[in-house]
């Protein structure tokens, strides 16, 4: 028999890419290809790449190009391209870095086997349709071995929203949501290998409107089919946009004791102006008072959400009402970022603000927000959690695990193992991260 050919996959970007990484590593797994952690000793690199912010986009040519030496002591090395960048630029990627064989977007990586055979007989394969077939049915059914328990489903992929700064809906294509009796199966596999865990993946998830026995299901309504598995302790879901937080699934936040106590709801912006020209369909007001019934119907719930500062017109007062929509709603953790000019998107066309002044901006809002989630954090001291653990830790008898709100929290001297959901309560607050330990 021979060796097993290596693979060494990188993923940048989101939660759906590592999804999607671990599917491309399993229908490569069926071609003879073991995962490997080093890009020295791969056979095949496929880097699965995000095109969401330029800096994102560039950061795959460097490390493309650092990868030179490896294909000349090793020619037979193949070097593949996924995901958003690879949708984006496929054509660009080819010209643009000759040591490429392979660019796969993110509907089309079922025909990678195919791919890379062609691949091996020295072809250059280019592969960003959005083919009619479903990618998920085409793919071979997921392995039976053992695995962490945690896990990513992706439920619905793509994006009818057009957000003027976006590019998903041109990478992922519109919206499509997986029909609900595939995601239980796939998710009753899951927890037969050990998962405890699943959190649901979307680029709008709670859009989520996929083929059900009796019509389609809301969110929701998936979640309490997925309340049912035996062995699943805990559902997470993300990304929701405000627009589609129906009131099912609000409710559910307070009577599925499975649905964890953490939502990422981004907002963007807190100017109605500016949210107007992002497209968003909302308002600052609207998104506040969404938050509040929300939080009435679960009062602990911990919120997330995504900033973008410097979008082109954004005046001083527009990031104000950006700080003070911050201020309200106190964000549990938060993701901020400078507006990224995105070719072929509708804001890429306007004036752009001064970049010295969208620097400043999102260092005030990201001290805010650092300072918010660290008063969150250490309001945990004292409490009673469940956590799930995932690992050991860096001390003998030390295991880490995340809470029901993701905090990651560290408990000493612990007799618990890897996939142990335990009450712990919080005992103080690091820099990132809680001590706890166990109850009775
Ligand atoms: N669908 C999700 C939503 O609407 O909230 C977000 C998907 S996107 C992958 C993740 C985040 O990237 C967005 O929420 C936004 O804050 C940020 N983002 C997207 N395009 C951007 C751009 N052109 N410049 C800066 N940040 C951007
Ligand atoms: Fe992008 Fe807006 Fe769609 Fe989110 S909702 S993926 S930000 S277009």
């Amino acid at each position: 028999m021979s060796a097993p050919k290596k693979l060494f996959i990188k993923t940048y970007g989101c939660q759906m890419n590592v999804y999607d990484s671990e599917r491309m590593a399993e229908a490569l797994g069926g071609e003879g290809y073991v995962e490997t952690k080093s890009a020295d000793d791969a056979d095949m690199i496929l880097l699965n790449t995000c095109h969401i912010r330029e800096k994102a986009a560039e950061k795959v040519y460097s490390e493309l190009g650092r990868f030179k030496g490896l294909k000349a002591d090793k020619p037979d090395l193949k070097i593949g391209v996924a995901g958003c960048v690879a949708q984006a630029e496929g054509e660009e990627i080819m010209r643009r870095q000759p040591l490429v064989d392979l660019v796969v977007g993110p509907q089309s990586y079922h025909r990678l086997p195919e791919m890379e055979a062609k691949a091996r007989e020295g072809e250059k394969v280019l592969d960003t349709d959005f083919p009619e077939e479903d990618k998920f049915e085409k793919l071979k059914s997921r392995p039976k071995a053992k695995r962490g328990p945690t896990a990513f489903l992706t439920v619905q992929e793509g994006c009818d929203k057009f957000c003027a700064f976006c590019v998903v809906p041109y990478t992922r294509g519109a919206e499509v949501s997986r029909p609900a009796d595939r995601i239980l199966r796939e998710a009753q596999d899951l927890v037969g290998r050990g998962v405890r865990e699943i959190t649901l993946l979307g680029q709008n998830v709670n859009a989520y409107h996929g083929a059900g026995p009796n019509g389609d299901l809301t969110l929701a309504q998936l979640i309490w089919e997925l309340d049912k598995i035996d062995g699943l302790e805990r559902i997470r879901f993300t990304t929701s946009h405000p627009n589609d937080m129906q009131d099912d699934l609000i409710e559910a936040h307070g009577t599925c004791a499975k649905l964890m106590p953490y939502l990422h709801l981004p907002v963007q912006a807190g100017s109605d102006k500016i949210l107007k020209r992002m497209n968003r369909a909302h308002t600052a007001e609207s998104y506040i008072r969404l938050i509040e019934r929300i939080r009435a119907a679960r009062p602990d719930i911990l919120i997330s959400g995504d900033f973008i500062v410097g979008f082109p017109e954004e005046t001083e007062e527009d990031f104000q009402a950006t700080m003070d929509l911050v201020e309200e709603v106190k964000y549990g953790t938060a993701y901020s970022f400078k507006y990224s000019t995105r070719p072929g998107t509708p804001a890429a066309e306007r004036a752009q603000v001064d970049p010295a002044a969208a620097d400043d901006r999102l260092q005030r809002l990201q001290a805010l927000l650092t300072k918010q989630q660290r008063e969150v954090q250490d309001s945990m001291v004292g409490r009673e959690v469940g956590v799930l653990f995932e690992k050991t830790g860096r001390l003998p008898g030390q295991m880490v695990g995340k809470s029901d709100y993701l905090h990651a929290v560290h408990v000493a001297d612990c007799s618990r193992e890897v996939g142990d959901l335990a009450r712990v309560r919080i005992v103080s607050s690091g820099a990132n991260s809680l001590a706890g330990e166990l109850i009775g």
